[in-house]
């Protein structure tokens, strides 16, 4: 038995690839490991969204090199990976700055990654570097992730992105969009299903430019392939994420009105509510679709919850723009949001512009950003003080008697139970902060 450590940077898909990695290498004798202390091999998933994600990768590679020396000090071998949207991006140069690291491999070739350590275990001293965008998709040669870790799983149905927003890096490390067929998406969750998950979350970096091919001949858009899932019998609970507002089309807001398994909590990132910056952001959409698109989304589902990301200080995001966010954030509302300052991204189109804002104001808008975001998710919770909520329990909590679940908005919910995890209880919500809910089970459940 050989032991892998893999510190996953970033998003749910990377969590995603981290667990089939785990299974990729399992063939191989590798079994996963809690710390990189004495792991044969450590892998870091890297992530690209961060300011200086690649020097953060650096530095907590230099914290490994005294693990690897220690280990070879013992007789033994620690091989060190860097995979992930960082490795796609400064591929030959981790090899070139970081001398002890072994292999290094992008996003669409880790399903290579049990011949690559072979390699780099077999031949004793060399080092791989691995970031093509291959031609054969990847999904095709991975074996399924780990579903049996709980009741809820992550489930990845398209990756990469055409849009090329102007200060984004995935189109540039996944890679162009890629929608996994049909029937791939259907087994792996009815396998999951099988292991027990009872919600699962659709994945993809565009995940609504879904386009899979169909066993019928034709593609399937997100809608149909949300229809399609809801008939497995047992899988209670559907959710997607990230969506673009230019892909929401009639299909999926259809499913929103239809299919009570589709959560009612969309993320749907705007980023601003100024069209001169949307179109400087090449977001394609104005201020006003993206109006128009929530108010589709909330007819067909009136209890519609909506979370969003929001980037202030792009470059040359005047005063009037900013308040033009903030405008549209009261007129709609949100249930959470992501809001982060604008920051270059090497390679991006935006990190080249002139009229970057200064980062004074950017800290300021930021500031005035999140207290409004942060007012509204509290409200947004404390409405829910009263109401019965149906709650799938995941986990113990931190206290006695105490299990955490998900609300159908993504809500933590804290629920004093007795053990029932795995179930969707109702709770009737006695107390909200910003970030969770407490309540206890309402009583026809609790009888
Ligand atoms: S749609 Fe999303 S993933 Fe694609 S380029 Fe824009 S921000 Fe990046």
């Amino acid at each position: 038995m050989k032991g892998v450590f893999i510190k996953t940077y970033g998003c749910q898909m990377n969590v995603y690839d981290s667990a089939r990695m785990v299974k990729l290498l399992a063939p191989l004798g590798f079994v996963p490991v809690m710390a990189p202390n004495d792991a044969d091999l450590v892998i870091f998933n890297t992530c690209h969204i961060r300011e200086k994600a690649a020097e953060k990768v650096y530095s907590e590679l230099g914290k490994i090199h005294r693990l690897k020396i220690a280990k070879a000090h013992r007789g033994g071998t620690m091989i060190v990976a860097v995979g992930g949207c960082v490795a796609q991006a400064e591929g030959a140069e981790i090899l070139h700055r970081v001398p002890f690291v072994d292999l290094v491999f992008g996003p669409q070739s880790y399903h290579r990654l049990p011949e690559l350590v072979v390699r780099a275990l077999r031949e004793d001293g060399v080092r791989v570097l691995d970031t093509n965008f291959p031609a054969e998709p990847k999904f095709d040669y991975l074996p399924e992730a780990s579903a049996a870790a709980g009741v809820t799983a992550f489930l990845t149905v398209q990756e990469g992105c055409d849009k090329f927003c102007s200060f984004c890096v995935v189109p540039y490390t996944r890679g162009a969009e890629y929608s996994r067929p049909v029937v791939q998406v259907l087994t792996e969750a009815r396998h999951a299903v099988g292991a027990g998950v009872r919600e699962i979350t659709l994945l993809g970096q565009n995940v609504n430019a879904y386009h899979g091919e169909s066993p019928d001949g034709r593609n399937w858009g997100l809608g149909e392939l949300i229809r399609g899932l809801a008939e497995l019998p047992g899988l209670d609970r559907i959710r997607y994420t990230t969506s673009h507002p230019g892909d929401v089309d009639d299909g999926l807001i259809a499913a929103h009105r239809d299919v009570p398994q589709l959560m009612p909590f969309v993320h749907l990132p705007v980023q601003s509510g100024a069209d001169r910056v949307l179109a400087a952001m090449n977001r394609r959409h104005t201020a006003d679709v993206y109006r128009q698109i929530v108010d589709r989304l909330r007819s067909a589902r009136s209890d519609l919850a909506l979370s969003s990301d929001f980037i202030v200080g792009f470059p040359g995001e005047s005063e009037e723009d900013f308040l033009a966010t903030l405008d549209l954030v009261d007129e709609i509302g949100f249930a959470q949001a992501f809001s982060f300052k604008y920051s270059r991204r090497p390679g991006t189109p935006a990190a080249f512009a002139r009229d970057q804002v200064p980062e004074s104001v950017k800290s300021y808008r930021l500031d005035v950003l999140q207290r409004l975001l942060k007012r509204q998710q509290r409200d947004f919770n404390e409405a829910c003080v009263g109401q019965i909520l149906p709650v799938l329990l995941e986990k113990p909590g931190r206290h006695d008697g105490q299990l955490v679940g998900r609300s159908p908005y993504l809500q933590s919910v804290h629920v004093a139970a007795p053990a029932r995890l795995g179930e969707i209880v109702p709770v009737l919500i006695s107390a909200a902060s910003t970030n969770s809910l407490a309540g206890s089970l309402a009583p026809a459940a609790a009888a």
